[in-house]
């Protein structure tokens, strides 16, 4: 059984009354430990196939077709299922880090707020393992950095602060959709590198995301290449 088996997924959405196709019959498998890359162009349904694994689409989106995960199917599950999964087994890196990061709290604070919301540990210990994972992705000392708000942050380590967010419950697949999109291209590099170690950290799965087909060239197990709805 495959990690991640997305079979003939279909996405429309009602908009002004009419319906629009966005994504139109997409397949593929993720396996264990593996790295799959959706490349293509902007607007080709990478972000819309994505945020329907663990339907993170709003009412407007009709979703059909099948998306199962570790052999439960995602699509009209409970919500309760999907809260679970989202919060202990699928992770999400999104390109913005700065809308993703709450302005008004550390970012040791957030990453604690993740651990403590879905396993039973004390806040002290939270924040001592926020420490530990900001030192896992790259961010120097972090015992000072642990205490500092995302404005004191450059992009590329917020974008390493959302990496270690991501990987706090030790998911078993990651979801990076334009994880670099946002950085100066020098950051990027260093940003793939540090999303390369954690794979080999943590063992976890990847869906690698991005328009770049330069960037996943060295990154990823298989490739699929999406235009205008369909792999
Ligand atoms: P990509 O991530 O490949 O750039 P998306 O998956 O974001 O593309 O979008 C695919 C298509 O679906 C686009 O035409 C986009 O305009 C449309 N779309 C995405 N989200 C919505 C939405 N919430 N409502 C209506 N249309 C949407
Ligand atoms: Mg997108």
């Amino acid at each position: 059984m495959s990690l991640l088996d997305v079979n003939n997924l279909k996405v429309s959405f009602r908009q002004d009354g009419q319906v629009s196709a966005a994504v139109k019959g997409v397949s593929f498998i993720v396996d264990r430990g593996e790295t799959v890359a959706l490349v293509g162009e902007s607007g080709s349904g990478k972000s819309v196939t994505a945020l329907s694994t663990v339907s993170l689409l709003g009412d407007s989106a009709i979703v059909e077709g099948s998306v199962q995960y570790d052999g439960k199917e995602m699509i009209g599950a409970s919500e309760d299922l999907l809260m679970d999964v989202r919060g202990n087994d699928i992770s999400f890196i999104f390109q913005e880090p700065m809308t993703s990061l709450n302005p008004v709290f550390t970012v040791g604070d957030q990453i604690a707020e993740m651990i403590t919301a879905h396993r039973d540990v004390k806040k002290d210990q939270a924040m001592k393992a926020a420490e530990d994972l900001l030192a896992k992705v790259g961010v120097p000392e972090p015992g000072q950095r642990v205490d500092q708000y995302p404005h004191e942050f450059s992009g590329g380590m917020r974008q390493r602060a959302m990496i270690a967010m991501a990987i706090a419950n030790e998911p078993q697949l990651l979801i990076a959709d334009e994880p670099t999109t946002a950085l100066d291209v020098t950051i990027q590099a260093q940003v793939m590198e540090v999303m390369g170690e954690v794979r080999e950290l943590t063992g976890a799965a990847m869906v690698l995301i991005t328009h770049d087909l330069g960037l996943v060239a060295g990154a990823a197990d298989r490739i699929q290449v999406m235009y205008a709805g369909r792999v």
